[in-house]
Order: structure tokens, then C-alpha cells, then sequence
């Protein structure tokens, strides 16, 4: 690696939608790095529900205070994006042992198809680790207080998007 040349980073993932917890992850990210890249996967196998597009203006709402985050998104393999960013990281988070497993075959899978990009981890911060996009939005259904858990960007679109379930 050049010594000179700024440290880019990818961060990528879902983020459907971004929570506290990802943006802890930026803020320390940021720390480590020049440039950021939090990078929305396009084709996930998942059933999002906010879209691509949506999901890049929280995204770009929610860290507008630091002038070196962009938003970014891609399809297919991380690794070929990665490239053609000229990024020489990966950023990934890890909140509990049940994220370990899939995060080690990623970082595996990545590095044995592109050797020179590294992976690295940050631990989830204490108040974080029991978040995620999915336990925000099924508690948010039930009608639970999210506030704290999100950007107010975020709540403010989930109210739009989520009808709240009566018991
Ligand atoms: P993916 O579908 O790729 O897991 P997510 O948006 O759920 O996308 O997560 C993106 C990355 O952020 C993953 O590395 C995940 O472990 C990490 N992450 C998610 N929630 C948190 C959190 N609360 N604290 C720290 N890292 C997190």
C-alpha cells in the first residue's frame, strides 16, 4: 500500500434503515480512515423495506455532519466494487458471537478473491449491541418507543412507511 495515498474504506451492508448502532460505526470508522464509503448492496436477498434510493438519503441525512462519508451503492461482488473505488479496506461490524460466523466467511471469501483488500472489525459500542435494522423495525410495528435507536430522519419515515399494529 502506498503510504501517501489516503486510506478509503468501504462500509457496506443492507441498512434498511440505518440505526444508531451503524452510525457509531461511522463515527469510529472515520477515526481510522481518510474516505468512507457506506455502500448500500443493491441485489440482497432480502426483502427491504425502505429502497435503495431511500435508504441512501437516510443514510446521507443522518451522516451529513462529516464532509468525508459518502453514500454510495453497488451491485454484485464487494470485492469488484471495492476495486473500482480504489478502496483498500472493508469496514464490517461484529455485536454478538451469532455475528461472528457469517462475518469470518465473508472476510475469508473476500480475501481469498481479492487478497490485497482487508477486512476489518469493529465490536458493536455497549449501548448498540442488541441493535439491529430488523428488532428496530418489528418493535416499531408493535408500537415500542425507537427513540435513541435511530437518526430522527429515520423515525420520521418509519412513521410514514409503518402502520402501527393495535393489540
Ligand atoms: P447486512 O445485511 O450486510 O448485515 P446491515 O445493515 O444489517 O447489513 O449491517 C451492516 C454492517 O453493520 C454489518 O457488519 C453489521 O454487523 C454491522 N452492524 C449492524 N448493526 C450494528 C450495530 N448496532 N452496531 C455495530 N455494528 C452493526
Amino acid at each position: 500500500m502506498n503510504p501517501k495515498a489516503p486510506v478509503v474504506a468501504i462500509y457496506p451492508g443492507s441498512f434498511d434503515p440505518i440505526t444508531n448502532g451503524h452510525l457509531d460505526m461511522i463515527a469510529r470508522g472515520l477515526r481510522l480512515v481518510d474516505h468512507l464509503i457506506v455502500a448500500v448492496l443493491e441485489n440482497s436477498e432480502k426483502q427491504p423495506l425502505f429502497t435503495v434510493k431511500e435508504r441512501m438519503e437516510m443514510l446521507a441525512e443522518a451522516t451529513r455532519e462529516y464532509s468525508n462519508v459518502e453514500i454510495g451503492s453497488f451491485n454484485g461482488l464487494l470485492v469488484d466494487y471495492a476495486k473500482q473505488r480504489e478502496a483498500s479496506l472493508i469496514l464490517r461490524g461484529i455485536r454478538a458471537i451469532s455475528d461472528y460466523e457469517f462475518e469470518l466467511q465473508m472476510a475469508l471469501m473476500n480475501r481469498r478473491l481479492r487478497p490485497e483488500l482487508e477486512t476489518v472489525f469493529l465490536m458493536a459500542g455497549e449501548a448498540h449491541s442488541f441493535l439491529s435494522s430488523r428488532l428496530v423495525k418489528d418493535v416499531f410495528r408493535l408500537g415500542g418507543d425507537i427513540s435513541g435507536m435511530v437518526p430522527p430522519t429515520v423515525e420520521r419515515r418509519l412513521k410514514e412507511r409503518i402502520t402501527i399494529e393495535e393489540s
